[in-house]
């Protein structure tokens, strides 16, 4: 569930859920969307006296990247060129980030023009890659390996460092933490390894769960 403050003095409230969990919805989506809230009391409670100022809105996946990130005279970045799953509140930091890496090769492309096409290529792909660290992370949040990891956490490797700068967003730099990331993502796999049964039951949940 969220509950986030907008600068207008508005309260943005929703939830994210399983797919086949929206699937059950036999009423209208206000309807549907006041029962989940009944199901976080604590929600509730804070809600109880407040008033809906705009309808009820449902979406299957707002996650995208755009097809390119650059073309004759323009460059996207932000929200304009994607926007991944909120687990992380990644969002600002992303946005930031491309910024820079945008205005780098602006730069480069206005100073040496010869150079703007790989330029462009390099950051799409830049982006593109640093996208895909982050969704590995993402995809397995709430197996069980993974919640082990993140309830238990332990420094080997200097885990715990890399797994914090991913999910800060700093997927795009030269910070030496991908070794590590490695290790993280050899230990969550071992862990899977050493509970075999959890994880096949794991496995064919969000198979189930998923499916449109
Ligand atoms: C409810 C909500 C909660 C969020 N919570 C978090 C969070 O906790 N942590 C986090 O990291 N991220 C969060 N995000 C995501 C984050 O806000 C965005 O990823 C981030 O703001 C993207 O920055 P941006 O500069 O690309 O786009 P924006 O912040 O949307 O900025 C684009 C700007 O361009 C302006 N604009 C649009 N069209 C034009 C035009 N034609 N001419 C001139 N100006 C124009 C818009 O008015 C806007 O000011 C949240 C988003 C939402 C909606």
């Amino acid at each position: 569930m969220w509950f986030i403050p907008l600068p207008d003095g508005d309260t943005s409230v929703g939830a994210v859920t399983w797919p086949y969990y929206m699937k059950t919805r036999q009423t209208d989506i206000e309807t549907f969307f006041r029962d989940i809230i009944a199901q976080a009391p604590e929600l509730a409670a804070r809600l109880a006296s407040a008033e809906m100022v705009t309808p009820v809105e449902a979406t299957g996946n707002f996650s995208y990247f755009c097809e390119r990130a650059y073309g004759p005279n323009y460059i996207l970045l932000g929200d304009a060129l994607s926007f991944i799953d909120p687990v992380f509140s990644s969002g600002v930091l992303l946005a930031m980030q491309s910024a820079f890496a945008a205005a780098d090769a602006v730069d480069t492309c206005l100073r040496h023009p010869k150079e703007a096409q790989a330029t462009l290529v390099g950051y799409q792909r830049a982006m593109r890659e640093g996208l895909r660290k982050l969704s590995w992370f993402i995809y397995r949040i709430n197996h069980p390996s993974m919640r082990d990891l993140f309830m238990g956490p332990r420094n080997i490797f200097r885990v715990k460092e890399a797994l914090l700068s991913v999910l800060a967003g700093d997927i795009f730099g030269d910070t030496p933490i991908w070794r590590s990331v490695t290790m993280f993502k050899a230990i969550y796999y071992w862990n899977q390894i050493r509970h075999p049964r959890r994880s096949i039951a794991a496995w064919q949940r969000r198979r189930v769960s998923i499916r449109v």
